[in-house]
């Protein structure tokens, strides 16, 4: 008895602290949660059960006797509970949750029930087990417990295995292979050596694994705000979906991410764990996530006034909030979607949330944008782009346009600018502004980039530019890309493989790539030594800050056409100087969007060095563009 209590203490310990730690931070009330704290529990009652049952059996003595019955009997069923709740555990995090009718728990809880049962008659029937004058022995329907027992091992592994799909990575199916693994040690232990507490060990490890890559707090956790994080949410909304009877409330606050340049990366952090503050402590009864770029995500019952909680929400940002000394005025918009929404699935409901999210920033401040048709349309438009998006990558159909660019000098054509082009099952084209946003969360954007570069460089091979009366043609790099380590090292085995010049391709990155400027420079350094040359797209779409502009290796500088055309409507004083600024820094400078003769004349006159737009072409196909262009050599 001595030597199994002191080893199992240590176990006691790590289990009360795994306690301690469910109960000292908040968990979304879901059902991979609430099985967790259960089995927590099952653990520790079963391996006391059978310490006490291993004790009364080896010290066993006849007016013992009930009491010996009831340690066992208490054990067996214990250990039964257990193997169900690690069974359970298994299948809800493979989301079997949606079987979870009452047929379907009831059908997998047979075998524990009828187990459980024969345990507790045994008193009477000795099948499981008896205790006779000399003490335990295993009755003949002992290998019914074991059955039972591999039934959910094999059972979940099965699960785990159909449904590997399901799980977010590979540490999480391992892990849940792991925790089996140990389970199923522990079993065939117990099998061999039936009065050892070995398994209550394995089963302890099967604990900590389950701890070590699901449950720790931090995985659901967003660190500035203490609030629920994106993964939480996952997770919560796909349990959720099924009993659509919340209330989503999202607000988002408008322009995160230039209001974070101008406010500073930490006193923005700091008002982003205000607002989770605010959250915890205003609404302690709703469950409120931090959805990354300044998104909070509020789940409610469904009988709360919706109206209400967007007033009251928005009446706090009417003031500022501190973060150590500098005053955030931030404002929000809201996204609201009613008990009810008939949603198929979790990535459906959070992605239509995105959307009238999305459509709330457009709009005035305070608006409420609920969730609609328009936006689960969207979503299921955003996944069939992203089906043909993958299958052109895949198989290296994506098509590239060329646009001309033309010198102001002489009006004529010196370079191009190579555009994506893809097309859906009927032919038709879906625009960049559809698929590059989806290439680029899902991480296709790289070979996207790559195919792009190789084909254009294929067409310089191929077609003499000097005969069309091109120096150089321009290649759209997206700020993803930079976080790729190998960018330069796979743009440069392109560009030599082709046998080009590097200076025939300009690289044209947007002005959002500056946001994380120390890395995007640091790249482009050592592309620009490689001999690279930079293109900075579309200035003016977002927060322009033209000191940084400074450090850049840029050669030209593109004006957006928004800004052009505002300029065409209405002449202002901003373009004029925002063009001196850059010539007087040595950048030289194209205008986007020419549409007409006009627009073209207003940006000579501003001093532009080059134009583009529909007025001199719109982008080509190759052969078309060779067709259309090659006479002006
Ligand atoms: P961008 O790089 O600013 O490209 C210019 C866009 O303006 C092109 O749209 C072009 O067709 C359009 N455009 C040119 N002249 C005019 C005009 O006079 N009027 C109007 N209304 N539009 C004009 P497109 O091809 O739809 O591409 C949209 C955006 O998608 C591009 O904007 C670029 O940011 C992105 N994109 C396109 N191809 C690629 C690519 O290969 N890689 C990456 N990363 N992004 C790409
Ligand atoms: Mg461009
Ligand atoms: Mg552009």
């Amino acid at each position: 008895m001595i030597s199994s209590v002191s080893t199992a203490i240590p176990s006691f310990i790590i289990l009360i602290l795994f306690l301690a730690c469910f109960f000292s931070a908040p968990r979304i009330p879901i059902l991979t949660n609430r099985l967790y704290i259960l089995l927590l529990f099952a653990t520790l009652v079963t391996a006391a059960m059978n310490i006490l049952a291993s004790y009364a059996n080896r010290n066993f003595s006849v007016d013992r006797f009930i009491v010996t019955y009831i340690f066992n009997t208490l054990f067996f069923v214990a250990l039964l509970v257990r193997s169900y709740l690690f069974f359970a555990y298994s299948a809800s995090l493979v989301n079997l949750n949606h079987y979870n009718t009452r047929m379907f728990a009831w059908v997998f809880r047979l075998p524990m029930i009828i187990t459980a049962v024969v345990a507790v008659t045994s008193f009477k029937t000795k099948a499981l087990f008896r205790i006779t004058d000399a003490g335990f022995e295993k009755g003949p329907f002992m290998y019914l417990l074991y059955m039972c027992l591999y039934f959910y091992l094999i059972v979940s592994v099965f699960a785990i295995i159909i449904h590997k799909k399901n799980f977010s990575g590979a540490r999480d199916f391992w892990g849940a292979i792991a925790f089996n693994v140990f389970l199923a040690s522990g079993s065939l232990y117990v099998s061999v050596f039936p009065t050892s507490l070995m398994i209550d060990t394995f089963c302890l490890m099967s604990v900590i694994v389950i701890f070590l890559c699901f449950e720790n707090p931090d995985f659901r956790t967003e660190a500035r705000t203490g609030l629920f994080n994106g993964n939480a949410l996952h997770d919560y909304l796909q349990e959720m979906h099924y009993k659509k009877n919340i209330l989503l409330l999202a607000f988002v606050i408008k322009n995160y991410q230039d209001i974070r340049e101008i406010y500073g990366i930490p006193s923005m952090d700091t008002g982003i764990r205000l607002i989770g503050n605010y959250l915890k402590t205003s609404y302690p009864e709703i469950t409120s996530f931090y959805f990354k770029e300044g998104r909070f995500i509020l789940s409610a019952d469904a009988d709360t006034d919706a109206d209400e909680l967007c007033k009251s929400i928005a009446e706090r940002f009417e003031n500022s909030w501190d973060a150590k000394g500098v005053e955030l005025y931030l404002n929000i918009c809201f996204a609201r979607m009613d008990p009810g929404t008939d949603l198929s699935s979790a990535d459906l409901t959070l992605n239509a949330l995105i959307s009238a999210m999305n459509r709330a920033v457009k709009s005035d401040d305070g608006f409420v944008a609920v969730v609609g048709d328009k936006d689960i349309t969207d979503y299921i438009k955003e996944i069939s782009v992203k089906k043909i998006l993958e299958l052109t990558v895949e198989e290296n159909l994506i098509e590239v346009f060329l646009q001309p660019i033309v010198e102001t000098a002489h009006l004529r054509i010196v370079g191009a600018e190579a555009l994506a082009r893809i097309r859906d099952r009927e032919g038709r084209f879906i625009s960049p502004e559809d698929f590059i946003p989806i290439a680029e969360k899902n991480g296709c954007i790289t070979t996207l980039g790559e195919q792009i570069l190789d084909k254009t460089c294929k067409f310089i091979k191929e077609n003499s530019l000097d005969s069309i009366g091109l120096s150089w043609i321009n290649v759209n790099l997206s700020p993803i890309q930079f976080f790729v380590n190998d960018i330069a090292a796979s743009y440069e085995e392109i560009i030599r493989r082709n046998g080009l010049d590097y200076n025939i391709i300009r690289l044209e990155i947007t002005e959002e790539s500056m946001v994380s400027h120390s890395l995007l420079l640091k790249q482009m350094e050592s592309m620009t030594e490689k001999g690279f040359q930079f293109v900075l797209d579309d200035y003016g779409k977002g927060y322009s800050n033209l000191s940084r502009l400074h450090k850049c290796p840029f050669v030209n500088i593109k004006i957006d056409m928004e800004l052009v055309w505002a300029y065409c409507n209405n002449p202002n004083l901003l373009l004029p100087s925002m063009i001196s600024s850059f010539k007087s820094m040595g950048f030289t400078v194209t205008a986007e969007g020419i549409e007409n003769r006009e627009m073209a004349d207003a940006m000579i006159a501003l001093g532009c060095d080059y134009l583009q737009g529909y007025y001199f072409s719109k982008p080509l196909s190759m052969p078309d563009f060779t067709k259309a262009f090659a006479i002006f050599a």
